[in-house]
């Protein structure tokens, strides 16, 4: 299958399970993790149909950007973000999806004042409660939400997960379906005038499916798209 099949698949098997859940398809966007492509592929993707792409390491990114491969397409940043690298992220980025910690909602607040802009952000939840993963605690969720809402810099659109790896089909979807209802929570708790949460970030290529049926807006997926990656740490 070409990268363009490969899209058109994706997305109407997003189609099928929004559907199945009563959901319309339009509520939900592709994001194609782009971790580790080419720019050329991104440009591909692109081409193919893809609105949004993910990155997760800065470096990868920054020099994507310098290759305006991503024209085209909306940016979001997904990986795991040190504070020391915020000033390469905010304002070049349409949405930052992984804020999982007060320091680095701190962090962004801070650069996107001496940049002038207003970064939008989602908070990430650890909702399998791994030690191993980053993310907010479900119970840190609240006071970060909170204090989100009163920056003046950053701009709080939703929530986003990584559950754990599941050893089998559907297993993440209790986990899922507990995002869905913190997502209601934080929606009902904060939308007016100046904040609209609207993003709720799961599923990955194994269980988006799950992820639309339970109410994902937004899916990131990598392997279903481009083929299986390399392995972590081996020369790229
Ligand atoms: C790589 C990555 C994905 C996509 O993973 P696949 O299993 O390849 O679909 C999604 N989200 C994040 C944060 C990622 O790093």
């Amino acid at each position: 299958m070409t990268l363009a099949e490969r899209v058109e698949a994706v997305r109407a098997k997003i189609a099928a399970a929004a559907r199945e859940a009563g959901r319309e398809p339009g509520e939900i966007t592709l994001e194609a993790a782009t971790k580790v492509q080419t720019s050329e592929t991104i440009r591909q993707a692109i081409a193919a149909g893809i609105t949004v792409c993910g990155e997760n390491r800065v470096q990868e990114m920054t020099a994507h950007l310098a290759d305006n491969a991503y024209e085209g397409a909306a940016l979001h940043f997904i990986g795991h973000l040190q504070t020391n690298k915020v000033k390469f992220v905010v304002g070049r980025v349409d949405l930052i999806e992984s804020v999982g910690s007060l320091h680095l909602l701190e962090a962004i607040e801070a650069q996107a004042a001496k940049a002038g802009v207003v970064q939008d952000i989602l908070l990430e939840v650890n909702v399998g409660g791994e030690e191993s993963k980053s993310g907010a605690a479900v119970s840190e969720l609240p006071a970060l939400a909170a204090r989100a809402a009163q920056m003046e810099h950053v701009r709080l659109r939703g929530l986003m997960a990584i559950p754990p790896v599941a050893c089998e089909p559907g297993a993440n979807r209790p986990f899922f379906a507990k995002m869905q209802q913190l997502f209601v929570d934080i929606k009902e708790k904060m939308d007016d005038n100046k904040t609209v949460i609207d993003c709720l970030s799961m599923g990955m290529s194994g269980d988006y499916m799950d992820a639309v049926r339970e109410g994902a807006t937004l899916v990131r997926v990598g392997t279903a798209l481009f083929g299986p990656r390399p392995p972590m740490g081996s020369p790229r």
